[in-house]
């Protein structure tokens, strides 16, 4: 069986939709690697959202018009030397796991007049190596955002260890709810990203209302 990549989206969005029962799920292209006319190829095929892991590729991409009015979402790792190159530009940073990360983006969007929307990053199967909070060190950055001017933290994102993964969902939905009845200062419990290509519709069930599909939309990835 070989679709189209317009033929794979609308393939994930009927397994989206099913999964969802109802309920609102947004689907974020994982586009790492892949070129800005096959990207801009999927947002002319309804794609709404864009997740970039690199801030060069980001950048070359913006550049070369890849996304056509799409969301952009940052979605790997950010250091804060890369900061000035995102922080304000993009829809959203969904890989924030501390409160220095959150304070230099705060900054950065602030000096530009704009409020930059954000997710906290949980490493929810507390893997060393790995990045995202700890859980037991959620409270502490949650609690920073009430005084972080420029930022707007408006939900949760995770990447949990393969094995298992249905019960580390579980646990993510679970803090998401816990979270936003505790009524931070600064944080709205709107989105809870988490399930790939492999996963997102598990994740779905599992309360995710935001996934992150790469390989299976755009294809496999050849690294160099
Ligand atoms: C690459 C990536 C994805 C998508 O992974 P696939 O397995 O290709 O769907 C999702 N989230 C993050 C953070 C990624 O880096």
């Amino acid at each position: 069986m070989d679709l189209s990549l317009e033929q794979r989206i609308a393939l994930v969005r009927e397994n989206i939709d099913r999964a969802a029962m109802g309920r609102t799920v947004t689907l974020v292209g994982a586009a790492k690697t892949k070129p800005p006319e096959l990207i801009a190829r999927a947002v002319r095929a309804g794609l709404e959202a864009i997740g970039e892991n690199y801030v060069q590729e980001f950048r070359d991409k913006s550049a070369a018009g890849a996304y056509q009015g799409a969301a952009v979402h940052i979605i790997g790792h950010l250091q804060q030397n890369k900061v000035k190159y995102v922080a304000g530009q993009v829809d959203m940073i969904q890989s924030v796991d501390s409160p220095a990360l959150l304070a230099a983006i705060g900054k950065r969007a602030a000096s530009l007049g704009r409020t930059q929307d954000v997710l906290i990053e949980v490493n929810i199967g507390t893997e060393p190596g790995k990045s995202g909070v700890a859980p037991q060190a959620l409270d502490q950055l949650l609690s920073a955002a009430g005084d972080t001017a420029g930022v707007r933290v408006r939900g949760l994102m995770a990447i949990p260890p393969a094995e298992n993964s249905r019960a580390y969902f579980g646990a993510m939905y679970n803090l998401f709810v816990d979270i936003a009845a505790k009524k931070y200062d600064n944080v709205l419990m709107d989105f809870l990203s988490m399930g790939m290509s492999d996963d997102y519709e598990d994740a779905i069930r599992q309360g995710a209302n935001m996934v992150r599909v790469g390989s299976f939309i755009f294809g496999p990835r050849n690294y160099i």
